[in-house]
């Protein structure tokens, strides 16, 4: 049972915010200067929020405040103070914001962190667990907030980090926001000194849109560069502004200043960060732009200017025209917004056009890191055009698997007749070119684009036509569609014609056949596709392609095999061979094994094969028999 210790004062960590102390206390860091960039976040964060409580009108306790970060220090006591007039803090919300991680799956973020032995300092601010960050450098902290909530009473909350922290109602005056006392391990004395902290406040803090002072000194410098023109930029100010809003710490892989002023004035800033920043598939909810109506920030990480597909895109989007006191809520319907939405949407994807024709390698690794997430772009109806010449894939004329090819060049490769573009889907390309319905179309010398990704059906379904070409699956092709394409090498004539009698025996072996598979599959059929394989599944014309299908059972927790037809390749050798057993001896047991290992082995390149024991010992069985006739062929004795 858990012990309570919680009394008025005094209070227990949770859990999982003992489990991060730890971690922090235990790790080793090659970079403890975030703690204060940590700090300075918060607080500016608690600025920005004051600012929107008091132009959506809400009463403010002490507003005659300047809004302001002041650090100061004292090198003989090694202590550093943080303080802000943002909104503060009340009881509970010191409770719940400081005594617990709100986050979801930080328990799981925790356990990777410790398992990875990593060096925390560096992703510990993207993971919303900054403040304690503070403990990389503390022994003791003492926190100091008023809320500006008029009836709120002052708070004090003091911890040394290890368990638990006090809490306690103040009597003295406090003013309104929230101020740090920092006691320093000795090991981190270095931190209280003048110059250490101003090149820190500078390297991390500098675009921070409230002053900050230290010992009353101001030290950013505080120009919204987004909104200066593109030629008095340089490319130092991007990259710092860039690592400042991303914690990137490399430089960006591209870099878009967006200045419009009719009909709707706008500045935006926006950056493609190099690596896919999704770390541990922890933070998809951190993307986003941060959104500023005349340089007050209004929302951090605004997921409705650009759709979750360009959420790669790192930046800041500002504007004259919106209502400074627009709420989150009717943003969304919002004319002005929309078409600064849209605008911005549009030149992201023309930039990354262009960035392809300019500049291919960039692209290549545009595709590679943030490939994944912008094919979720399919859904985006109003761009479709641009978003299809932007796709990539590999395909079978691509030399190996790293090869990407786009659309059009599958287009200016297409035999004269052909109205289709054909795709297949298979976890890699040794599997999709073990794939039978592929034979056809490499007899053929047609192109075919190879799909790794799940998500890349639904693209395939939903764009459904590339300029006037239909996108097609491979297994919905018509072979009779394809036969007009000829075939590349002399392949039509390999076999015999059957005799007009053995065509009839051919009829019941057929009918012998789905016999045996009975309901589990519609039809058994002669195909028209393969050319090695003896036999394959096919699905009917116009259903779901075996991959989308595999994707709707797994939603549906289905494990049931769908019905499919049988094809039957009826000049491989295999077939022939049964074919003249079944004419000697139709209800020859043979027979029926070699159709059931067919089925089987199909079930299994699908994917769908439940329980393989009847396979593996039917494949002994068989091993054993060719043994036997091995030996008898050989004459051994
Ligand atoms: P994050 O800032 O990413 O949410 P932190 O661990 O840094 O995570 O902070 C936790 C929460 O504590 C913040 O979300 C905020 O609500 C509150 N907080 C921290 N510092 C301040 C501050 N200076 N003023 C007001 N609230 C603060």
């Amino acid at each position: 049972m858990a012990v309570d210790n919680t009394t008025a004062n005094h209070h227990e960590f949770k859990a999982e915010v003992k489990q991060l102390l730890n971690i922090l206390v235990h790790s080793l860091y090659t970079n403890r200067d975030i703690f204060l960039r940590e700090l300075i976040s918060n607080a500016s964060d608690a600025l920005d929020k004051l600012r929107f409580e008091s132009i959506s009108g809400s009463e403010i306790w002490d507003s005659d405040l300047p809004l302001e970060i002041n650090v100061s220090f004292d090198k003989d006591k090694h202590t550093i103070n943080v303080a802000d007039t943002g909104i503060g803090m009340t009881k509970d919300e010191i409770i719940s914001n400081i005594g617990t991680i709100a986050r979801s799956g930080s328990a799981e973020f925790l356990k990777k962190v410790a398992d990875s032995n990593k060096d925390v300092s560096n992703i510990i601010g993207k993971f919303g667990v900054g403040f304690y960050s503070i403990f990389m450098v503390a022994s003791e902290v003492i926190l100091k907030t008023k809320s500006f909530k008029k009836d709120e009473p002052a708070m004090q909350w003091k911890s040394d980090g290890l368990g638990s922290y006090e809490l306690e109602q103040l009597t003295e005056e406090v003013k309104r926001g929230t101020s740090i006392e920092i006691h320093l391990r000795e090991d981190a004395f270095e931190f209280a000194e003048r110059y250490r902290l101003e090149s820190i406040i500078k390297q991390h803090s500098n675009f921070i849109t409230f002053p900050i002072y230290l010992e009353k000194e101001r030290i950013n410098t505080l120009t919204a560069i987004w909104r200066e023109p593109k030629t008095s930029v340089i490319k130092e100010q991007y990259n710092e502004f860039y690592k400042y809003l991303s914690y990137d710490s490399e430089e960006p892989l591209d870099i878009i200043h967006i200045s419009v002023d009719a009909p709707i004035q706008f500045n935006s800033l926006l950056y493609i960060p190099k690596k896919n920043m999704d770390l541990f598939g922890f933070s998809r909810h951190e993307y986003g732009l941060d959104l500023y109506v005349r340089r007050v920030l209004i929302q951090h990480e605004n997921k409705e200017v650009l759709p979750e597909y360009l959420g790669f895109v790192k930046g800041v989007v500002d504007s004259e025209d919106l209502p400074l006191n627009i709420s989150r809520e009717t943003l969304q319907e919002n004319a002005i917004f929309n078409k600064i939405s849209s605008s911005i949407t549009g030149q992201v994807l023309s930039h990354l056009s262009k960035m392809s024709k300019d500049d291919p390698e960039k692209f290549k690794q545009f595709w590679k890191e943030h490939g994944k997430i912008f094919r979720l772009g399919y859904s985006d109806y109003s761009n479709r055009e641009k978003f299809a010449e932007l796709l990539r894939f590999n395909s079978s004329v691509s030399k190996d698997s790293d090869e990407l090819i786009q659309l059009s060049d599958y287009v200016s490769r297409m035999k004269p007749e052909q109205k289709e573009i054909y795709y297949v889907s298979g976890a890699s390309r040794e599997a999709i070119e073990a794939d039978p319905h592929l034979e056809i179309f490499k007899n053929k010398g047609i192109e075919v684009l190879y799909l790794y990704d799940p998500i890349d059906e639904f693209v395939m379904d939903s764009l459904f036509k590339y300029k006037d070409y239909n996108l097609k699956s491979v297994e919905h092709a018509d072979p009779k569609e394809l036969e007009k394409f000829g075939n590349k090498e002399n392949l039509e004539t390999v076999h015999e014609a059957l005799s007009e009698e053995d065509e009839k025996k051919f009829e019941d072996l057929l009918k012998y056949i789905k016999e045996i598979l009975g309901d589990r599959v519609t039809e058994v059929r002669v195909s028209e596709r393969l050319s090695e394989s003896p036999s394959c599944l096919a699905n009917p014309a116009n259903g779901m392609t075996s991959q989308m299908e595999k994707i709707m059972h797994m939603v549906n927790k289905d494990t049931s095999v769908p019905k499919k037809i049988f094809e039957v390749n009826k000049d491989h050798k295999l077939i022939r061979n049964l074919l003249k057993i079944y004419i000697s001896e139709p209800k020859d047991e043979y027979i029926r094994q070699v159709v059931e290992q067919l089925y089987e082995s199909a079930l299994l390149l699908e994917g769908y094969l439940n329980d393989p024991h009847r396979l593996v010992n039917r494949i002994k069985d068989i091993l054993e028999k060719s043994s036997e006739w091995h030996l008898a062929m050989k004459s051994i004795k």
